[in-house]
């Protein structure tokens, strides 16, 4: 038994954002490592959540989701995705898009499926695909700039492709999947019946404005497709864990079969509180606020870490930074952590494998409040190259 368990203890990897986040309160540094936000929510929340009652509302809510949820979804997803889909069927209110993202992946794979993953991909997906028996193929993209083609997708798939794992706005490239590209997603999953599970949770985070283009416009068989997105980017409150998972009714009973016994349902007052939110007649104005205000402050972190000598770029989408450190970027983020106060994460955790471009790059969460980022400026221009 003792061999079993420390069989089982050497499997155990910490994720980078369970080690670093931790590591940056240790020394005092300022967490520019984790996408999470150092202020809010929107205003609209916390007034939604005062406004739920007390009885039926604070006990497990069905473990599809709250019925008032899964419509709000059903509607928002109608205004902003053009597409209607059944609350009933077709909706799974999880904990998160973490758990949604696990739902859908292990309701997929079966032992000996095969996975395609795009890289930079985030930290979840390939512990997910390898918990259901699977395996990965990955395809790695080596900047920002270059594109995901139906060529490279092609050569990656075998008699045991299952689906495919796509991320737009993508964590940590900044961009989204522009339509070339899903036009490549979508023939892929047309042409060999693979699933595509679409991690939308930066979807709101356009910072010019442009409208989201997601899986629910690109791939129009409802049971080749997953659309997994959250509350947490798009409302600053990475705290209250409710997401959703997305599907045609078969892969969403098969998702909820996965999601009953996992966590049953996510909090109910927080379920209602987000109806409330996604219903409200002002939320559109307040979201296109919040990617304006966003892509200000996120722009304005890019061009002061230009300053400080570090080759940066904002992106379209979301609020990671990339940024060029001109030397071996996980050596750069354990001496900034530790010499400079100031938490950064080296894009290689993104990469199963080393992408020659991407060694010097380093990728800062500039979800924080202008005095957080002045802070950080502050320390990395005070230390000594
Ligand atoms: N997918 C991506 C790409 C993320 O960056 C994150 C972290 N926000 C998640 C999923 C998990 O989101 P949630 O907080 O809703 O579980
Ligand atoms: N998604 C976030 C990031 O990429 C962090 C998620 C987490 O802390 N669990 O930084």
């Amino acid at each position: 038994m003792g061999t079993a368990a420390s069989a089982a203890g050497a499997a155990v990897t910490e994720s980078v954002f369970v080690r670093i986040p931790a590591l940056a309160a240790r020394h005092g540094a300022v967490n520019l490592a984790q996408g999470v936000f150092d202020h809010g929510p929107e205003e609209a929340l916390l007034s939604a959540l005062a406004g739920v009652g007390g009885g039926p509302e604070h006990q497990y809510a069905p473990s599809p989701g709250h019925p008032a949820l899964r419509a709000a979804l059903a509607r928002h997803i109608h205004r902003h995705d053009g597409v209607t889909v059944d609350p009933d069927g077709e909706v799974t209110v999880t904990v998160g898009a973490t758990e949604a993202l696990h739902c859908a992946i292990t309701a997929l794979v079966r032992s000996g499926d095969e996975v395609i993953l795009v890289e930079p991909a985030y930290e979840q997906y390939a512990p997910a695909v390898r918990s259901a028996g699977g395996t990965t193929r990955a395809l790695r993209l080596s900047s920002a700039g270059e594109r995901v083609t139906a060529e490279a997708l092609e050569a990656l798939v075998t008699p045991a492709t299952r689906a495919i794992v796509v991320n737009s706005p993508w964590n940590p490239l900044g961009r989204g999947l522009d339509p070339d590209e899903w036009r490549a997603v979508a023939d892929l999953a047309a042409r060999h019946g693979v699933v595509v599970v679409s991690d939308e949770t930066y979807e709101h985070l356009n910072l010019d404005g442009a409208p989201h283009h997601g899986v629910l416009e690109a791939v129009h068989d409802p049971e080749l497709r997953v659309k997994v997105s959250s509350v947490s980017k798009t409302f600053a409150a990475t705290g209250w864990r409710i997401g959703w998972a997305v599907a045609g009714p078969e892969l969403t009973r098969r998702i909820r079969a996965v999601h009953q016994f996992l966590t049953f349902c996510p909090s109910t007052p927080m379920q209602l509180a987000t109806a409330t939110v996604l219903d409200a007649p002002d939320t559109p104005a307040m979201l296109e606020r919040r990617a304006r205000e966003l892509g200000e402050r996120v722009g304005g972190f890019a061009a002061e870490l230009c300053d400080v000598g570090l080759s940066a770029t904002a992106p379209d989408c979301g609020f990671f930074v990339l940024a060029d450190v001109g030397e071996d970027a996980e050596r750069w983020c354990d001496r900034m952590i530790v010499d400079a106060g100031v938490a950064a994460l080296p894009m290689s955790v993104f990469y199963s494998e080393p992408v020659a471009e991407m060694v010097s790059v380093v990728r800062f969460a500039a979800c924080k409040r202008p005095e957080t980022l002045a802070e950080a400026i502050r320390r990395l221009r005070s230390f000594p190259a």
